[in-house]
C-alpha cells in the first residue's frame, strides 16, 4: 500500500510501493483519508496536493488512489447552492465539514422532472441535449458528456427522477444518471468559437458605456484593499444580464462571503424576477480554508460554467481574488522547491493566468446552441502597485481592464475606476451592437472619453493654481467634465434608483451632457455669460438629481428634462445682461 514519505503543509510525497498513480487523480490521504490531487508522479513516487487541513497528518499513513481524475459533479441540483472549494455543498456558512468526507456534490433527495429529448434507437454524438429537466423552473439541459456517441439502448420515460437514478443507456454499455463527472483541469469542448459582438450589459455606466466587456470575454478589476472590488464583484452578479452567475470567493474574508449569502437569497433577479440565488452557484474556500483548494476554486468554478454555456446559457463567472490564488501556487511551489522567479512567484504563472482567462467564449456549442462563459477576476496588488506580476500578467490575458483607484475611493468616488488607466478592447466589436441601440452612441463614447482626457490635462494646472487660472473656454470642459464624473461615472451601487442604468438611460444621460456642452458653449460666445452663471442654474440641479428621482420605468422624464434645459438656457441668453 502507497504511503506517505514526506509533509510539507498541504504538499505530500508517496511512496507507491508498486501502486499506480495518474496525473491529476482522484486520491484520498492519510488515515482520515483526506481529500488530495496528485500533482506529480514518477515510477515509484507521487506528489500530492492536499485539499483538506491537514493539521496531525503523520508519516508512513496510507495513501489511496481512487482511479478516477479529479472531477466536477455536474447536473442539476447546482443552481442555488453553496460549495467549498473541492464541491462539498456548505449550507450555511462556517458549518464545519467532517474531514475526509467523500464528496458528496449534489443533493441526491430531490427529484426532477424529466422530460427526454432522443428515443431508443437513435444515435446521439458527442454533447447532443438528450433531455431537458426543470431546476428552478431553468431548463436544465442534459448532455451526452463531449467524449461519447452511440445508439440510445434505453432512455428513461417522462416523469421525477433523481440525480441517482439511471437516465440512459447506449448500445455497447455506457449508462448514465443526471449527474456527469469531468475532469477538472480539461476545458469542455465546443464546436466552434465565435467573436464576441454582444455586450455583458452590467448597468454599471462607466462599463457598459466607456469600458464595455462582451459575452464570451474577459475582464479583470485590479485594486488595492478596500477600494470595491467585492462590491464590484457582487454588483456585477446581481445585475449582469447573464442567465448564470458563478461567484468564487477565493481566499478572502469569510465575512464577505456570508453576506454574499445572506443578501442574495432575498434580492430578486430583474430579468425575472425570481430569487437572484435561483441562478447563481456560490464557490466559497475563504481564507480561513486550505490554500491549496484555491486553485481547485477557480477551476470548479470553471467547468461549472462552461457546463451551463454548453446547454446555450451565457454564464458569468466572478473570481475573487486571483491574487489569493497565485500566493497560493506560490505558496505551493515553494514547498514543491520549485525554481522561484519573479517576486518568488513559479516560472508558470503566466501560463497558469492564461490557462484561465483563456477559457472565456463565446461559443457554438456541440448541441448546435450559442453559449459563453464570460470572466471577471479580481486581483489585489500589493500596495496598489499595478506593475506587480500577478496584475501585469493578468492584464495581458483580459481584454478589458477595470483599475480600481485608491484616491477616487478615498474620495468615496464609486464605483472607483481609473477612467485614464482602464480601458476596453471590446469597445470596437460591440459598436455595431450600440449602433442598433442609437446611431449616435458611439460618436457620443468619443466625445466622452476625449473630454475626460481633456480633462486629465487641465487638472494638472488646476492642481497648482485653481480653476480661477484656466480662461473660459477651460474652465468650462472642466465644469462639465465635472459633471460627466459626478453624475455619469459615479453611481451608487446602494441606491435602488441608482444601481441599475440600462442601455437607454445611459445614453440618454450622456447625450444631456452634451447637450449642456453645447448651450453652455453657445451662451458663452454669445452672450459672454459666465461659466460660474451657466453652471449654477436649477436644471442642472435637476439634472443631478435625476439619477435618483427618475425611475428606469419612466425614461421619458428624462426627454423632459431635456427639453427644460434647453429652453433654459435660449430664456438666459435672451434675458441676460438687460
Ligand atoms: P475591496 O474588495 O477592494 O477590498 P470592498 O469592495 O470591500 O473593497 O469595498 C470597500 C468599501 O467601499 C465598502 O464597504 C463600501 O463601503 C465602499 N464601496 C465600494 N464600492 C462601492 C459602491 N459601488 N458604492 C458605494 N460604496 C462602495
Ligand atoms: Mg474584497
Amino acid at each position: 500500500m502507497a504511503y506517505i514519505s514526506y509533509i510539507s503543509g498541504p504538499v505530500v510525497r508517496a511512496v507507491l510501493e508498486g501502486e499506480a498513480a495518474k496525473l491529476y487523480e482522484l486520491a484520498f490521504v492519510g488515515s482520515a483519508s483526506l481529500v488530495a490531487e496528485v500533482v506529480d508522479v514518477s515510477r515509484d513516487e507521487a506528489v500530492l496536493q492536499v485539499y483538506e487541513n491537514s493539521e496531525g497528518m503523520r508519516l508512513k499513513e496510507p495513501v489511496r488512489f481512487s482511479g478516477e481524475m479529479f472531477s466536477a459533479y455536474l447536473g442539476p441540483g447546482l443552481l442555488g447552492t453553496v460549495f467549498d472549494g473541492i464541491q462539498r455543498p456548505l449550507n450555511k456558512m462556517g458549518e464545519k465539514i467532517e474531514k475526509g468526507t467523500a464528496l458528496y456534490a449534489l443533493d441526491t433527495e430531490t427529484k426532477y422532472r424529466f422530460t427526454p429529448l432522443v428515443s431508443a434507437g437513435e444515435r446521439v454524438g458527442p454533447g447532443e441535449y438528450i433531455a431537458e429537466v426543470e431546476e428552478f423552473g431553468f431548463i436544465h439541459r442534459l448532455m451526452l458528456p463531449p467524449d461519447r456517441e452511440g445508439v440510445v439502448a434505453y432512455i428513461a420515460p417522462a416523469g421525477e427522477y433523481t440525480v441517482k437514478e439511471e437516465i440512459v443507456r447506449l448500445e455497447g454499455g455506457f449508462s448514465m444518471s443526471m449527474v456527469q463527472k469531468m475532469p477538472l483541469r480539461i476545458p469542455r469542448s465546443f464546436a466552434e468559437r465565435e467573436s464576441p459582438k454582444v455586450p455583458l450589459l452590467t448597468g454599471q455606466r462607466i462599463i457598459d458605456f466607456l469600458f464595455p466587456l462582451a459575452k464570451g470575454g474577459a475582464a479583470s478589476i485590479p485594486g488595492g484593499f478596500g477600494t470595491g472590488k467585492t462590491i464590484l464583484q457582487q454588483t456585477l452578479a446581481k445585475w449582469s444580464d447573464a442567465d448564470v452567475i458563478v461567484y468564487v470567493g477565493c481566499g478572502e474574508r469569510g465575512n464577505e462571503m456570508t453576506e454574499v449569502l445572506e443578501e442574495f437569497p432575498q434580492l430578486n433577479d430583474p430579468a425575472t424576477g425570481k430569487k437572484l440565488m435561483e441562478r447563481t452557484v456560490l464557490i466559497a474556500n475563504t481564507s480561513d480554508m486550505p490554500v491549496s483548494a484555491r486553485g481547485a476554486s477557480i477551476l470548479l468554478g470553471l467547468a461549472i460554467a462552461e457546463y451551463y454555456r454548453d446547454m446555450g446559457y451565457h454564464v458569468a463567472l466572478m473570481a475573487d481574488s486571483t491574487s489569493r490564488w497565485a500566493e497560493a501556487m506560490r505558496e505551493i511551489s515553494g514547498r514543491l522547491n520549485e525554481l522561484p522567479a519573479e517576486e518568488g512567484f513559479p516560472a508558470y504563472l503566466a501560463s497558469s493566468i492564461a490557462a484561465i482567462y483563456e477559457r472565456a467564449a463565446m461559443v457554438g456549442t456541440l448541441g448546435g446552441k450559442k453559449g459563453s462563459v464570460t470572466l471577471i477576476g479580481a486581483v489585489s496588488p500589493p500596495g496598489g502597485d499595478l506593475s506587480e506580476p500577478v496584475t501585469r500578467n493578468t492584464r495581458r490575458y483580459t481584454n478589458a481592464f477595470w483599475a480600481l483607484d485608491r484616491e477616487l475611493a478615498s474620495a468615496r468616488f464609486f464605483p472607483a475606476i481609473n477612467y485614464s488607466q482602464s480601458y476596453s478592447g471590446y469597445a470596437e466589436s460591440l459598436k455595431e451592437w450600440w449602433m442598433a441601440v442609437d446611431e449616435k452612441a458611439p460618436a457620443l463614447r468619443e466625445w466622452m472619453l476625449s473630454l475626460l482626457q481633456e480633462d486629465a490635462r487641465l487638472q494638472k494646472i488646476v492642481k497648482l493654481l485653481g480653476t480661477e487660472a484656466l480662461p473660459e473656454e477651460q474652465r468650462l470642459i472642466v465644469e462639465i467634465a465635472s459633471l460627466v464624473k459626478e453624475v455619469f461615472l459615479q453611481q451608487n451601487a446602494f441606491d435602488d434608483i441608482d444601481a441599475y442604468s440600462p442601455p437607454q438611460r445611459v445614453l440618454k444621460m450622456a447625450s444631456m451632457i452634451k447637450t449642456i456642452q453645447q448651450q453652455w458653449v453657445r451662451c458663452h460666445k454669445e452672450g459672454r455669460i459666465p461659466v460660474e452663471v451657466l453652471k449654477s442654474m436649477p436644471v442642472i440641479e435637476a439634472f443631478v438629481r435625476a439619477k435618483y428621482e427618475i425611475p428606469n420605468e419612466d425614461l421619458e422624464r428624462y426627454d423632459e428634462l431635456h427639453e427644460r434645459i434647453v429652453k433654459s438656457y435660449e430664456k438666459l441668453l435672451q434675458e441676460y445682461g438687460r
